[in-house]
């Protein structure tokens, strides 16, 4: 983790809050994406923009969805504890590292990491800009672009899945990974690993739609080389799902069962997985995932950054992240037009040859903020602070 602290003897603390602008953004997606916790066409999102007494403006983003469906959080259950509580408590605080920020919103709520996560993030991007560092630096990152793979939701049709599978192929992504669920699982990878051959990582991910009894039937997925197979079983299942690790050899990957810190060591201690899917907003912020990052590598599991259907800006901190060296699997990282029309932040996400390159030639995020585009698409809005 970035070191900015300062020793005990240190004057006045370098940052505080002045406001917070809340806004609710409504964007379509090109497609609508569907898996088993979900159906996606248009995403509504919380965007943060915090402003410091000292004048440095950072923006992040809320990933819960509209439904409860992945997680327990909602955008609304996430626009109500960050308006009437996390923002309120950062407001009181004045902070010189992030970590304190992590800490003081845990201990002012509990649960509801993704509202926590949404102001958290940005406050390492004021660190990063007032160090200036570009916050994959501050983080800790060393590569200067991260492998991209792409995550193809339910589809109704074998040839549907087979069409897209071709496309992700030809668009040079570093993996493919598949939603699945009961009854859609043998055939869909089937037909998919018949279109890319063995050129292209395969794997899968079941959103904890199958039980401890279906591990017969998961092992005919072994066949198929999969690099992994994600959340077969529901979150709270780490006993299971360490079972169903000792009896399959496809590698299990975790995603919602990791909701905290804690929750990653559990995971570690019972071997219950291979793989971890970080996603800084399930798990409350960076300063959370940095700490899981630094577990499962000593603990020696594979990491990769997951995404939540994140505009720009939410991709920039995911990228940031997806440079520390623990992160050795592609991440969720697709380039902006594979989900928007326009995204929010100028220039757009791109990617080459299944590479985004991780912003390091300024401070901070590295991202222009595209707010005539924000506020055509806002919702509602408050502003919480000084200015109000
Ligand atoms: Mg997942």
């Amino acid at each position: 983790m970035g070191d900015l602290s300062t020793g005990p003897m240190a004057g006045p603390r370098q940052h505080r809050i002045a406001s917070v602008t809340l806004r609710e953004v409504k964007l379509p997606l090109r497609t609508p994406f569907v898996s088993a916790a979900a159906s996606v066409a248009e995403k509504r999102t919380i965007l943060v923009q915090l402003e410091t007494e000292q004048g440095i403006e950072a923006w992040g983003e809320c990933v819960a969805l509209e439904a409860p469906t992945y997680t327990p959080e909602t955008v609304e259950t996430a626009w109500l504890m960050l308006k009437d509580w996390l923002v309120p408590a950062l407001l009181d605080l004045s902070w010189d590292h992030p970590s304190e920020v992590a800490r003081h919103l845990a201990s002012t709520v509990r649960g509801h990491p993704m509202a926590r996560a949404a102001l958290e993030m940005p406050c390492w991007d004021i660190a990063a800009q007032a160090a200036g560092l570009p916050l994959a630096k501050l983080l800790g990152g060393s590569r200067e672009t991260v492998e991209t793979g792409v995550a193809i939701g339910l589809g109704k049709s074998l040839e549907g899945l087979q069409e897209q599978a071709r496309g992700a192929l030809e668009e040079g992504y570093r993996r493919i990974r598949l939603k699945i669920q009961p009854g859609q699982d043998l055939d869909p990878v089937a037909a998919v690993r018949q279109v890319i051959g063995n050129e292209l990582a395969l794997a899968v991910d079941a959103n904890g739609s199958y039980t401890l009894e279906d591990a017969e039937h998961l092992r005919q997925l072994e066949e198929f080389n999969l690099q992994m197979i994600e959340q077969p079983l529901a979150r709270g299942l780490l006993l299971e799902h360490a079972e169903l690790q000792r009896s399959l050899t496809i590698p299990i990957a975790l995603d919602e069962t990791i909701g905290s810190l804690d929750a990653a060591r559990q995971a570690v201690g019972l071997k219950c997985a291979k793989v971890i899917n970080v996603k800084p907003g399930r798990v409350g912020g960076l300063t959370a995932a940095l700490e899981i990052h630094d577990l499962c590598q000593q603990a020696g599991l594979d990491l990769f950054v997951g995404g939540m259907l994140e505009t720009g800006i939410g991709r920039a901190y995911n990228v940031a992240l997806a440079s520390l060296p623990g992160f050795n699997l592609p991440g969720d990282l697709s380039p902006s037009a594979r989900y928007w029309r326009r995204d929010l932040v100028e220039p757009e996400w791109t990617m080459e040859d299944g590479l985004v390159a991780v912003p390091l030639s300024s401070p901070g995020l590295g991202i222009e903020i595209d707010l005539g585009r924000i506020e055509s698409l806002t919702l509602r809005q408050v502003v919480l602070g000084a200015r109000s």
